[in-house]
């Protein structure tokens, strides 16, 4: 039995690690749920699932099970508490999955901001006896699982898979005109606001390098991204003999989700099996950077470490925003971001809070730049006036 504490509880991730626990209640306790600003969300989930703790940013929240309230950090240092799900958006879990690492625990990291901005304390903390840092992302759970019994040694080249995201096939030009509404469209994955931009600009892919660059100690020359449109593969693994492994399923979270609570063992679960009665192809092919400049950038921000890869995250967040708000054009994302990471001075990522400084810098670098510069007028695409 793990007993789960569930940090962001009301999210994409967080309710399919509920659907999880409710499928699976042999294996899953939740002892702990931690949600945001969505508290009619949190409360059901309370009074469903009955867990020992919970953690609202709602101070109005009603809960009519006897649950007590606890902060983030003390939920994830608790001795009633194995595995730590951390699938709060931002930043607002970097303490806590610190303090979970250090106390021991298995930390299940659905949040890409906690290894792309803190990966070198992640990974000093995870240095405990007894703790464990495991992915929740798709690509990088392949990753892992591909890399099971293999000799690190041996290894010659992380291949993560991505998706393209719903624009991969327009022109420079088109890629101009795109609303928040279509850039939220994404063909296979259902996911946050954020990240589903993230996807269409592929920031989500080159925050995913810097990922995989600290979760497999990886260097960055050995991290490549192909273009895989059915999202089939999640991701594979290139031996020294030229050998490659990878893994495959159906795109849904559940599966990874589901094995880095199970972990080691494999076990029947909610997720669907791949359906072989149909007839399907896999398609890869290599990204081109020119319209997507958002992989390099970030994989340059991960190559220059300290605090570029927060600057970076910081100024990504606040062009999303503005873009989602109608602000800015969709190309216009990654150009500010690109002035964010170069405009500011790296410094080391010694603690979380160096961490989050950078962090804000970014926010305001971008956000003070579209005040200065104005609002662009959205060009709507051809069909739509
Ligand atoms: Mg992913």
């Amino acid at each position: 039995m793990n007993r789960v504490a569930l940090l962001g509880s009301t999210g994409s991730i967080g309710t399919q690690t509920l659907k999880i626990a409710r499928q699976m209640p042999s294996e899953v306790r939740i002892v702990a749920l931690a949600g945001g600003n969505n508290a009619s969300l949190l409360s059901g989930q309370i009074n469903e699932f009955e867990p020992r703790f919970f953690s609202s940013l709602r101070p109005d929240l009603v809960v009519s099970h006897t649950a007590t309230y606890a902060s983030l950090e003390d939920i994830a240092a608790h001795d009633g508490v194995d595995t730590v799900v951390v699938a709060t958006a931002g930043s607002a879990s970097l303490h806590a999955a610190l303090v979970a690492l250090r106390a021991g625990k298995r930390v299940a990291l659905a949040n890409k901001e906690a290894l792309v901005m803190t990966g070198h304390l992640m990974l000093e903390a995870a240095q405990t006896p007894g703790s464990l840092l495991v992915p929740v992302d798709s690509e990088h759970s392949a990753l892992w699982q591909c890399l099971r019994g293999e000799n690190r040694d041996e290894v010659s080249r992380l291949l993560l898979t991505a998706s393209g995201g719903p624009f991969y096939s327009c022109s420079a030009d088109e890629l101009h005109g795109i609303t928040p509404v279509e850039a939220l469209a994404h063909p296979v994955w259902s996911m946050g606001r954020k990240i589903t931009i993230d996807s269409a600009t592929l920031m989500n892919k080159g925050l995913e390098i810097i990922e995989a660059h600290w979760l497999f100690d990886a260097p960055y020359d050995r991290i490549d991204v192909l273009v895989h449109p059915q999202c089939v593969v999640h991701s594979m693994v290139e031996f020294k003999d030229g050998s490659i492994k990878a893994q495959l399923g159906v795109p849904n979270m559940v599966l990874p989700i589901q094995y880095a609570l199970t972990w080691p063992h494999r076990v029947p679960g909610p997720a669907p099996a791949m359906d072989w009665t149909v007839a399907q192809s896999l398609s890869f092919e290599p990204v081109d950077t020119a319209r997507f400049p958002a992989l390099q950038l970030a994989r340059e921000a991960g190559e220059a470490g300290g605090t570029i890869p927060a600057a970076l995250c910081g100024a990504d967040e606040a062009a999303v925003a503005l873009f989602l708000d109608g602000v800015i054009g969709f190309t216009r994302i990654s150009e500010l971001v690109e002035d964010a990471v170069h405009a500011h001075v790296r410094c080391e990522a010694e603690s979380v809070e160096a961490v989050l400084e950078a962090e804000e810098w970014g926010r305001r670098y971008v956000r003070e730049c579209v005040a200065k510069s104005g609002s662009v007028t959205m060009q709507p695409l051809k069909g739509e006036a």
